[in-house]
């Protein structure tokens, strides 16, 4: 996403709300990748209202009734209007300063309640429409904020930063909001004058069209084709079909068909899909000229401060670790037996095995697979397990996927569609991780700074499912669970890090040919594509021609451009962070400890790189993503020897 050159103070805590929300929809982008398809549940679902109270979220924590709700929701558009008349008061001091600054953050604090109420129980039945409504309602509300709030910014920055930087030496309370401050100003080093600003303004009327066009030609004007796969049976080859059918036929040719007729409706438009996505690298290079960046990805990358050598460093170190991934694709090859090995070949389970992971026991699991992180942090969760926190079974009408709510001031919730699956246990390790990452950070931190970023988020989220694995591999005591176990935590690793790294290079690419006044067309794009999948596969892999529409299938492309490199930085950092919190002499574990739960504890008190460098990991270094490609190696190590001992 191209780097928002301000943002309004006091809608910041929706926008970090939002944020949080998003996670949770790109978690479900990951386990899309991971194209553990859900095969068709036929079981009938339950009422809501026959699902036990112990597994649903109590939302009587936020609100008693929706007549609480609404005091609240009038309280907070009554301190919406008061910010408003705040405007024109900033220069006359720090004292002025400080009141806008409380508001906001007054205003923030109860926009996480009322929001998340309306917002949670909506997702407990979507069918509702009064319910909706009053979501709706909220989302104006926050429209409106956003406007009440839009003179902050010009009128802060019009006040030197020394002025401001000496009222805050002379007023301890204003000392609080420094960086969130001082942050302000180091962002407007790309903000134009007012004329610039409104001309960017009306140019972003049409930003949206290249993706807009994207979704109607990719989505909603498809026609999805109805094929007979070769073992008899007739499809409809929705994305989904398509992924399930990969995830569970093991007739090879059933595999090879759908990977070909899914492919070829993007073929089928691929000159189209260059020119919309040649209207992104454009749109993107025009905003980043415009606020005078120096590249796409500077501008991309200065929202939070990140320097682009972690990027750079990022797809130079993953291509240079590509042997254990290839290891990987030969040994599944020799597993499954096939002449040839192809993408499509690369979900498929190695071995069947459906055990069920009753809910109840993954409780005595989860907190006992933290035990690394010290007892306090166990207690913690099993308090939040015991809590009413999680909504834990699918009930028709619910949201689908699974989420960590960060509702503030009261405690974080998680949403789940549990159904004693392998994938809804680690699921659910997933959430806690940002649940646990909630609670520490808004116990330690002002408000101002309670909210964390996209790029720290997902650390606490995948280390803790890796501490579940290890916990998981420790105890299983049959051969093919262990196979399963293996499987998943590679497959969570290729899907998290190598392809997200493997989607980073492309987009820098792609870019690149933008700012390098290069030709864009379908020959181009299709070649990038093909010579990275050649780079991160070798010869371990056997290559399809229609492979090289794969980009046009990728929708973050499209919508989120430079953004979903983020999972695998995240990913590097939690594996570095493994490697110290597990390995090494007693007191190196017991400092590494301390200095992750102090990341946990930081929130978004200063910026992602600085507090993770605090927590022992440099991103612009090599080592984290070495750790990626150790943890790797390591996991493909134990799956060849648990393979071996199957065959016993
Ligand atoms: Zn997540």
């Amino acid at each position: 996403m191209i780097a928002k050159a301000s943002r309004p103070l006091s809608s910041a805590s929706s926008d970090a709300g939002r944020d949080r929300r998003q996670c949770a929809e790109v978690y479900d982008f990951l386990m899309d990748l991971l194209a553990t398809a859900e095969v068709t549940q036929s079981q009938q679902l339950k009422d809501r209202s026959e699902i036990p109270d112990r597994f649903k979220w109590d939302l009587t924590h936020i609100f008693s009734d929706w007549s609480a709700w609404q005091s609240a929701y009038d309280e907070l558009e009554t301190k919406i209007a008061a910010y408003a008349a705040l405007q024109g008061t900033l220069a006359r001091g720090a004292d002025q300063l400080l009141a806008a600054m409380k508001l906001s953050d007054e205003i923030g604090q109860l926009t996480y309640k009322v929001w998340y109420f309306a917002s949670l129980k909506y997702d407990e039945d979507q069918r509702d429409n009064q319910i909706n409504a009053k979501r709706q309602q909220v989302q104006i509300l926050f429209a409106k904020a956003s406007q009440a709030s839009a003179w902050f910014n010009p009128e802060l920055l019009a006040i030197s930063l020394p002025t401001v930087q000496q009222w805050m030496r002379a007023n301890a309370e204003l000392a609080v909001y420094r960086f969130a401050l001082e942050d302000l100003y180091r962002q407007q080093e790309h903000v134009l004058d007012d004329k610039g600003e409104r001309l960017l303004s009306l140019s972003s009327r049409f930003s949206s069209s290249p993706n807009d066009g994207y979704s109607a030609l990719s989505t909603a004007d498809v026609r999805y084709p109805v094929v007979r796969l070769p073992s008899g049976s007739e499809v409809t080859l929705t994305y989904g079909q398509y992924r399930a059918i990969l995830a569970t036929h093991r007739n090879q040719d059933d595999r090879a068909t759908v990977y070909a007729e899914f492919h070829k409706l993007y073929a089928a438009n691929v000159n189209t899909y260059a020119s919309l996505y040649q209207s992104v690298l454009q749109r993107d290079w025009f905003h980043s000229r415009a606020r005078d960046y120096r590249t796409t990805l500077d501008a991309a990358l200065h929202g939070n401060n990140i320097p682009p050598a972690v990027v750079e460093n990022l797809i130079e170190t993953t291509k240079a670790g590509t042997d254990p991934l290839r290891r990987y694709h030969r040994l599944r090859k020799r597993m499954l037996g096939v002449d040839t090995y192809h993408v499509y070949d690369s979900t498929i389970p190695l071995v069947d095995f459906d055990r069920q992971y009753a809910y109840d026991d993954v409780l005595e699991w989860l907190p006992a697979s933290v035990a690394p992180l010290g007892r306090e942090y166990q207690a913690q969760m099993r308090e939040g397990l015991a809590g009413a926190w999680v909504d834990v079974y699918e009930n028709p009408g619910k949201r689908s996927g699974a989420y960590s709510a960060p509702v503030y001031g009261v405690h974080p919730y998680m949403l789940l569609n549990y159904n004693d699956t392998l994938d809804a246990v680690f699921t659910l390790a997933h959430e806690m991780g940002h649940s646990m990452h909630t609670l520490l950070s808004n116990a330690h931190q002002p408000f101002v700074y309670s909210a964390y970023t996209i790029f720290v988020a997902e650390v606490p989220s995948t280390l803790s499912e890796a501490l579940f694995l290890q916990y998981m591999l420790e105890r299983a005591t049959d051969d093919r669970e262990r196979v399963v176990l293996l499987q998943h935590a590679i497959d969570g690793i290729v899907s998290t890090f190598y392809t997200q790294a493997l989607l980073a290079d492309y987009a820098l690419q792609a870019h690149r040919l933008v700012e390098g006044d290069r030709p864009v067309t379908a020959d181009v794009l299709g070649d990038i594509y093909f010579n990275l999948l050649k780079a991160y596969h070798g010869d371990a892999i056997d290559y399809d021609e229609l492979a090289r529409v794969t980009w046009a299938r990728i929708p973050h492309f499209f919508s989120t451009p430079y953004y979903v490199y983020q999972y695998a930085t995240c990913f590097a950092s939690s594996a570095q962070l493994m490697k110290q919190l597990t390995t090494g002499s007693e007191a190196d574990r017991a400092t590494a400890i301390e200095r992750y739960l102090t990341l946990l504890r930081s929130g978004g008190s200063d910026h992602p790189m600085t507090l993770l460098q605090r927590a022992g990991v440099d991103l612009s270094k090599p080592e984290p993503v070495r750790a990626v490609v150790d943890q790797l190696d390591t996991l493909v190590t134990q799956l060849e020897a648990a393979i071996e001992h199957l065959s016993q």
